[in-house]
């Protein structure tokens, strides 16, 4: 593969319907001398109807037919051989027999069914490419070496030993890659977290030295607000990696948090484009760039934000407080987003609900501890605002 090549990541929305299928295959192949390698998600509603077959499964209730049925739906609408995901889709069933059967809904089993969202749409991407005369290869990540710990649900990938280059290198027509998979050191598929694809597309963009990593999306690029819930939402664009990642962070849900980081380290730049209007010049994200106009770029919130608060006077005259706080959130998992201290407490959020009891009754250790859940956290984004006079009084 070429050293200009790009990255090109289709999300579920950009891959719902037979239509924008179609709208895919023609961006991709307008830029076809860009050497793209595609990454992909599930189509649109795959994995959110995973997630509730594997909350169901284990009760005995849950039906495989809606995944067999969008999935035939669109094999039929791209005139493809309708027994093209029997394979995948037969194994689907299987596992989820076998959850029923046991009762049991191990985060294992849950990966390894979640899996089967991507597993499919690269295949019906790829038979549609052929069959429309452009050579594509559907590959599986955890096939060409995206190993990741076996931290399943948010698994973390760990350094590539150049064997994906390798392997992608061996791929005949333009690879299309499983988003969201890796595998872990035991050979367990596993799942970067949800809207983990952003993240693939990042770390094969760093894998391969890719010249640009594209995001394609339904949006004109990252807003200066979720348009969901904004009315006139802006798209921004030209961001820093900081700004992005900054974004991401806090809530900005157009991106996967950790996204920026493998494209940060080798300076890619990262764009965030519009499937369905292609020519819209959409976010460019760069490592610097010189700052001109609003100084406030975007304000984006995380919901289901816990505050918990530790009361303890003793830290009054003792060192390393703090870091025995932070050594416990460590032991826990909680990832710690805000934090404030007086002289004797310490205020902090975090969003892992399922991990906070265990948390908490260890903080407790070392003072009065009390939660309180259903915050919000509002993050108002802007390499400048930090020295910027008045904006926080603005804000
Ligand atoms: P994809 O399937 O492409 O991964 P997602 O649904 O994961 O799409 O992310 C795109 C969506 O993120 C948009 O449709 C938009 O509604 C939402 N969104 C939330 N916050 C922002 C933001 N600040 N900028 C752009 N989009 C945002
Ligand atoms: N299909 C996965 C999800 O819905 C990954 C992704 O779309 O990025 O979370
Ligand atoms: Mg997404």
């Amino acid at each position: 593969r070429s050293t200009t090549m790009i990255i090109m990541k289709f999300g579920g929305t950009s891959l719902g319907t037979v239509e924008s299928i179609e709208n895919v295959f023609r961006i991709v192949r307008d830029r076809i001398d860009r050497d793209p390698v595609l990454v992909v998600s599930a189509h649109q509603g795959v994995t959110n109807s995973l997630v509730e077959i594997a909350r169901t499964a284990p009760g005995g209730d849950a039906d495989v037919s809606m995944i067999e049925d969008l999935h035939h739906r669109l094999l039929n609408g791209l005139d493809l051989p309708v027994d093209l995901l029997d394979e995948q889709l037969g194994e689907m069933a299987d596992l989820v027999r076998g959850m029923k059967l046991v009762s049991e809904a191990s985060p294992r089993v849950r990966d390894l069914l979640l899996s089967f969202g991507e597993r499919c749409s690269v295949r019906v991407l790829a038979a549609y490419f052929n069959q429309q005369g452009l050579r594509a290869q559907a590959v599986d990540a955890f096939e060409v070496g995206l190993r990741t710990d076996g931290n399943f649900g948010r698994a973390r990938p760990v350094a590539d030993d150049s064997r994906i280059a390798e392997n992608i290198g061996k791929v005949e027509g333009i690879p299309i890659l499983t988003g969201f998979l890796g595998r872990d050191a035991e050979g367990n598929i596993t799942t970067l977290g949800r809207n983990g694809s952003d993240y693939s597309a990042a770390l094969f963009g760093n894998a391969l030295d890719a010249e640009e990593i594209q995001i394609w999306t339904d949006v004109d690029g990252v807003m200066t607000a979720d348009p969901r819930l904004v009315e006139g939402a802006r798209p921004i664009p030209i961001m820093s990696f900081a700004e992005a990642s900054e974004l991401a962070y806090y809530g900005g849900k157009v991106l996967h948090p950790a996204t920026i980081l493998p494209a940060m380290e080798k300076s890619i730049p990262v764009r965030v484009l519009n499937t369905h209007s292609a020519d819209n010049p959409g976010t460019v994200i760069l490592p610097v760039y010189e700052e001109s106009g609003a100084v406030v770029r975007a304000v984006v919130h995380k919901n289901d934000i816990h505050l918990i608060t530790l009361v303890s006077p003793p830290m009054l005259q003792q060192h390393g407080f703090l870091a025995k706080v932070f050594r416990i959130a460590e032991a826990h998992e909680v990832d710690v987003d805000l934090v404030a201290t007086s002289e004797v407490s310490i205020t902090m959020t975090a969003d892992r609900a399922d991990h906070l009891p265990a948390f908490c009754e260890e903080l407790g250790e070392l003072g009065d501890v009390s939660v309180e859940p259903d915050h919000a956290l509002i993050c108002v984004v802007g390499q400048g605002i930090a020295h910027t006079r008045g904006i926080a009084a603005q804000v």
